[in-house]
């Protein structure tokens, strides 16, 4: 038996916030169902945000009402708030990512909120969640975990600090994100290890950028720490709009062919997950895309372990 890694797939949300071009609902959808026709377990297929913050998430609740329907799949929903989290949790989403900055310039910038009050809102969502009928799975996502591009350095004390406050909100589990991709291998294990010695086990995913070209050297680093929930981008789109000089996440495309050929299982069928990057292209060519893989095509050494 090998051992699973969890890959969410987050260029849906992550990917077309940024992306100049808007992609069309239906066209959206096309290229969801091709990412879980690939095996990919969770997709974040958009956020509840104002449409007039980020048009591109406009149809987050008719993608998520559709995406639900795809059988297998597990649905996430970024949402910053408690009226999100009552959007997605009507629209049917299996889970949702609630983003609280570590870092005040880009927790404010955001948000419009100190890293302490998203923390206070977090607390008010729980509740709610648990009362629903049906069992929705809540992360809190603390981003700039790892440097900020409007405040600079992150201390580790200072993750810390926000973590265990979300941690003692009853969330199912708190992710650890490089917003802005300014982490190195060295960090993530400090960090990791940290959050993990204040939270234990509620630490479980690491969401990664590329924007040093540190992203599989980082994930590995994760890895290296027990790590085995990863969010990555499918032909590397993202970034932050409220964080400047982010860049595009880790590539869905190259992450799956180094887990899988360190001998782990992510369930991903790399042959398909190419086909899903040529849905993407086809609905806006205009995108840049990344990924050695991709480029180079699956060398013949690479068979995935039985
Ligand atoms: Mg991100």
């Amino acid at each position: 038996m090998r051992e699973k890694v969890t890959i969410c797939e987050v260029g849906p949300r992550d990917g077309l916030q940024m992306a100049k071009s808007r992609m069309e609902t239906a066209a959206k959808i096309r290229w969801i169902k091709a990412i879980a026709a690939a095996g990919v377990p969770e997709i974040e297929v958009g956020s509840f945000v104002p449409p007039r913050v980020i048009p591109a998430m406009a149809d987050t609740e008719e993608i998520v009402r559709q995406s639900v329907q795809i059988p297998g799949l597990f649905v996430v929903a970024l949402v910053p708030n408690l009226r999100g989290a009552q959007a997605a949790y009507a629209a049917g989403a299996h889970r949702i990512t609630i983003p609280v900055s570590v870092s005040e310039g880009h927790s404010r910038s955001n948000l419009n909120r100190t890293p302490m009050e998203q923390v206070g809102e977090v607390r008010g969502i729980v509740p709610w969640v648990r009362e629903q009928p049906r069992r929705m799975e809540i992360e809190a996502a603390c981003s700039t975990a790892f440097g900020c591009s409007i405040d600079g350095v992150v201390p580790t004390e200072k993750v810390v600090e926000v973590a265990t406050g979300l941690a003692e909100t009853g969330v199912d589990s708190v992710s650890l994100c490089d917003t802005v991709g300014y982490g190195n291998p060295s960090q993530i294990k400090e960090v990791v290890r940290a959050v993990r010695a204040a939270i234990g086990d509620k630490v479980q995913r690491l969401h990664l950028h590329d924007t040093m070209g540190l992203g599989l050297a980082n994930a590995l680093a994760g890895l290296e720490e027990g790590i085995r929930k990863f969010d990555s981008s499918l032909a590397g789109l993202g970034g932050c709009p409220y964080a400047p000089g982010a860049s595009g996440n880790i590539v869905t495309e190259d992450l799956v062919f180094m887990l899988e050929s360190m001998g782990f299982d992510t369930g991903i069928d790399l042959q398909k997950l190419l086909a899903a990057r040529r849905v993407l292209q086809e609905s806006i060519p205009e995108e840049p895309v990344h990924g050695q893989v991709p480029k180079a095509g699956i060398p013949k050494t690479y068979r995935k372990a039985a």
